[in-house]
């Protein structure tokens, strides 16, 4: 974030207003037409909106509904919810995509089409903070908001190249734990990743916020206002544990040259259970969540990840590759003799399938059974590592 030196000149003012415009009929488009999507937007409002002002830039012109689209899509969202109002956008603003505008990142000016042979130039107030952002070429320039007091630049990470793994960590991914393998050449061992709290955060807060709809019954909108502030809470808590969870996998993975198999969780729904209350917490326990921390991270810094299908995975023999008909308890037994923590052998089963789809590791993957250690169990991390005081979820990244 910026400021300017000296304030906006009126050539960007008429064009911030004319934005507004262009933001507000398209969403009038949008609506009428019923579409969200920017392309759609640009075929309704283009051609009218560029009759009324045929000067102004068509890059902010697309940008404008760029911002209209969003609009629209969170109003469709909030509708969903049940409250919503029309869409309209009252402030000053504007937003261009970084193919629109210039910046000098030495003197820190911005050249800003207005439109057709008329630049504006911007001066920004560059502090010692601003420096280490405009100085460091890794981060490329994003989109550019202007605002009546303030201008905006988003910067962007380049993300890292991924490296050629040399090991593989295969992790299932369960209610309380991350349970997994972890294989370099011909031996392989148990790791694991507990995070019960997180589960424990969760009903803690169902139960609290039960009881809150209880007591407060005959006032519902204080009831729906604690019940919101607790949700928020309960976000921040059960993020940082992610957070924590994600960050240490990922150290391991780094510091082993590992690539980190995940299954794939889009699309499993849990079947409806009888036992509704186990229902619940299977599905609220943020899995999808921690892959997405996962992911990213990961790409950040360069570490590989493939998603591979689970099915089968908690039901399959790696050895035999027989296919058991029902659950079983804690621990996976078939025929032929093979027998492993259930979680751990589904983990088995998702690394096999990621070396079939393509994984490749420097010097390949010879998994032995003979050679699996049962006996030590590697811990990537536990509850008693989360040292640090219960923080207030603004620290965790
Ligand atoms: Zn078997």
């Amino acid at each position: 974030m910026f400021r300017l030196a000296p304030d906006l000149p009126p050539e960007v003012v008429f064009l911030l207003q004319d934005f507004r415009l262009a933001v507000n009929a398209a969403i009038r488009a949008g609506l009428q037409a019923r579409v969200t999507s920017r392309n759609a937007l640009c075929r309704l409002a283009y051609k009218a909106f560029r009759e009324e002002h045929p000067r102004m830039y068509a890059q902010h012109l697309v940008s404008s509904f760029e911002v209209a689209a969003s609009a629209l899509k969170n109003h469709r969202r909030r509708m969903h919810r049940g409250m919503s109002r029309i869409p309209y956008l009252r402030r000053l603003m504007m937003k261009t995509e970084n193919q629109a505008y210039k910046l000098d990142r030495e003197n820190g000016m911005i050249d800003l089409p207005i439109m057709a042979g008329c630049h504006v130039q911007l001066r920004l107030v560059v502090s010692q903070y601003h420096r280490r952002y405009l100085d460091d070429r890794s981060l490329s320039l994003g989109s550019l908001t202007i605002l009546p007091d303030r201008v905006i630049i988003a910067f962007r990470k380049e993300a890292a190249k991924a490296f050629a793994p040399e090991s593989a960590l295969s992790l299932d991914t369960n209610e309380r734990s991350l349970d997994g393998v972890f294989a370099e050449g011909n031996t392989a061992m148990p790791v694991k990743a507990e995070s019960p709290e997180v589960a424990t955060i969760q009903q803690r807060y169902h139960d609290r916020r039960k009881r809150l709809q209880k007591k407060k019954a005959h006032d519902r909108r204080t009831s729906r206002r604690l019940c919101r502030k607790e949700g928020k809470r309960e976000h921040d808590r059960i993020q940082y544990r992610l957070h924590q969870v994600a960050n240490s996998v990922l150290s391991f993975a780094d510091a082993k040259k590992s690539a980190i198999v995940l299954e794939d969780l889009r699309g499993i729904r849990h079947k409806k259970n009888k036992d509704k209350e186990l229902n619940r917490r299977l599905s609220m326990w943020p899995r999808r969540q921690l892959h997405q921390i996962i992911e990213y991270k990961a790409e950040w810094r360069g570490i590989p990840v493939i998603k591979v299908d689970p099915r089968d995975s908690s039901r399959k023999c790696p050895i035999c590759g027989r296919i058991q008909d029902s659950r079983m308890g804690n621990e996976f037994k078939c025929d032929c003799g093979w027998h492993l923590d259930r979680h751990i052998n589904a983990s088995l089963n998702l690394l096999q399938t990621a070396t079939s789809k393509g994984l490749e590791v420097a010097g390949g993957l010879r998994f032995n059974p003979g050679a699996f250690q049962h006996d030590v169990m590697m811990i990537l991390y536990e509850p008693a590592m989360a040292a640090r005081s219960e923080p207030n979820g603004t620290s965790c990244v």
